[in-house]
């Protein structure tokens, strides 16, 4: 077994999830990319290693736990730890629609993967962040998700509301806090983050923000001390800047 520090980063084919495993590469962790799609995971996976960093693929859908249960074996056959759990493949099926005609199906689908998929992964892989001592789980939020933020009339986001994608957020943000309070005396961190709004797929690439600038708080949050926070919801920055978020 290798001394590397380990990461699994979920949805890490491309957009903020490859980046996340590109910057933690950089810092000489060993990246596994969870992805539901075992090509497009590997292409991604041979990309980084082109680059230089200890890159592999892990088959895994979140929605799926026969997938998931599978993928903590793989692993477990050549890892006993596991330092950093990376919770950011989402969905955001169903886009913009009123929730009074929003579809319960789409609703059920975005929770499978943004509710479901972080709590069935952190289950799975928990065995292994405990034996790391000091593991760290970073849930990838979104601002949408928060109460605070959504009732204010000067936000920026006050008209973007989407009943399944921000209410599976929220439900995340509480679900980042239930572990955290479990996990502290273990020595385990679990933070919430809040990329900011990241060029990407799930948002026909119109966001603002690039991959480099979105994946920077994960990743913070990722490598955080010992003396770090636990159970907390920030945005983006440097150790210098980083911000709480609203809940
Ligand atoms: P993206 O480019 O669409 O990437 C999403 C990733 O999640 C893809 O790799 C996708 O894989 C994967 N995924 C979806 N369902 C999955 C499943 N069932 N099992 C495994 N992987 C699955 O979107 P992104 O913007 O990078 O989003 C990353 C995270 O950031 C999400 O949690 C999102 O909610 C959050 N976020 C994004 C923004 C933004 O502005 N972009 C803002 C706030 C929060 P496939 O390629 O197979 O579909």
């Amino acid at each position: 077994m290798s001394t590397r520090k380990t990461a699994l980063i979920t949805g890490a084919n491309k957009g903020i999830g490859r980046e996340i495993a590109r910057q933690l590469g950089q810092q000489g962790f060993s990246v596994w990319l969870g992805c539901r799609d075992a090509a497009r995971g590997e292409q991604a996976a041979a990309d980084l290693r082109k680059e230089g960093f200890h890159a592999h693929l892990l088959a895994l859908d979140v929605s799926n736990d026969a997938s998931v249960k599978a993928a903590a074996g793989t692993y477990g056959k050549t890892n006993d730890t596991l330092d950093v759990l990376v919770n950011n493949a989402g969905v955001a099926t169903g886009g913009y629609i009123a929730p009074s005609e929003a579809s319960l199906d789409d609703m059920r689908a975005v929770y499978e993967v943004n509710v479901f998929g972080p709590v069935r992964v952190t289950q799975a892989f928990l065995p292994f962040l405990r034996k790391a001592g000091q593991g760290r789980i970073v849930m990838m939020s979104s601002s949408l998700g928060s109460i605070g933020e959504q009732l204010d009339l000067t936000s920026g986001t006050y008209g973007v509301n989407l009943l399944g994608y921000n209410s599976s957020k929220s439900a995340l943000n509480m679900i980042t806090v239930s572990f955290a309070k479990e996990l502290a005396a273990q020595g385990i961190k679990v933070n919430a983050a809040n990329p900011g709004y990241v060029a990407t797929d799930l948002n026909d690439n119109q966001g603002y923000r690039n991959v480099q600038q979105g994946a920077a708080i994960a990743v913070h949050l990722a490598t955080l001390g010992p003396m770090g926070p636990t159970a907390g919801f920030f945005n983006d920055g440097t150790e210098a800047t980083v911000g709480r978020h609203a809940w």
